[in-house]
């Protein structure tokens, strides 16, 4: 018996350009196979980012088609993609509130036990508890570093469990120390998901593939 498998991403014919002539993507594919981990490469410039917005929906490409799981990213609901997958970009983005709201970005359906397991994912917990006011705690007041905030991304993005993973050179301007860190806490976060990643130090990720997008590699 074959087994046939949904990907978790599957791009077709995907053509894109943010000034017409110019064109980021021209007809390019890309498929991403459930629980894969692919390491996304290409000189500076090159789409990677870019790529990953289109994957988020956030820009409507000129022709093709992106599908996560099955669904079309152009019509799924937002609802419905905090589920499926997180992103992490490369500086955290802070919200109003404590830290609690910080990771649950105030949504009410996440419970504190999904925060703390997301704390304990990237190896925040600890440190969180020692805090006198825990995740009622201001950001401000939680004195994290860098390289602490960019865990706070990553449990931020996977406090819905989802299923897809994107990580955008979040360990780009980190010292070795913290990189390590953080790529512990992404192994963690990564077992059993699929992973989408731009960094140099994600390749060695359980050895996972490497795909490079644009010319002149
Ligand atoms: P880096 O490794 O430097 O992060 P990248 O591969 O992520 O590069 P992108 O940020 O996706 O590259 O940019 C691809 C190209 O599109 C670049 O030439 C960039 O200048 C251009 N670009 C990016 N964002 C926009 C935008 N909002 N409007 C117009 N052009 C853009
Ligand atoms: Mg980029």
């Amino acid at each position: 018996q074959v087994l046939v498998q949904t990907p978790a991403i599957a791009i077709k014919d995907l053509s894109f350009a943010y000034e017409p002539g110019r064109p980021i993507f021209d007809h390019f594919n890309l498929t991403v196979n459930a629980g894969e981990i692919v390491t996304l490469k290409g000189r500076t410039g090159a789409g990677k980012s870019t790529l990953f917005k289109l994957i988020l929906g956030l820009y409507q490409p000129q022709a093709g088609q992106i599908k996560i799981f099955g669904q079309d990213v152009a019509v799924l609901p937002e609802a419905e993609k905090r589920q499926l997958y997180g992103c992490v970009e490369q500086n955290f983005k802070p919200v109003a509130g404590c830290l609690l709201e910080q990771i649950s970005l105030g949504d009410p359906g996440i419970s504190e036990d999904q925060v703390w397991q997301a704390l304990e994912t990237v190896g925040l917990a600890e440190r969180v508890r020692k805090l006198p006011d825990g995740l009622d705690s201001r950001l401000s007041n939680a004195a994290l570093s860098n390289g602490q905030l960019q865990l706070l991304s990553i449990a931020r993005a996977i406090v819905c469990q989802p299923k897809l993973l994107l990580f955008d050179e979040i360990t780009a301007n980190m010292d070795v120390v913290t990189e390590d860190k953080l790529l512990s806490a992404l192994k963690r976060a990564a077992r059993g998901n699929t992973l989408l990643s731009i960094s140099h130090r994600t390749e060695l990720l359980r050895g996972g593939k490497i795909i490079t997008i644009g010319k002149d590699q």
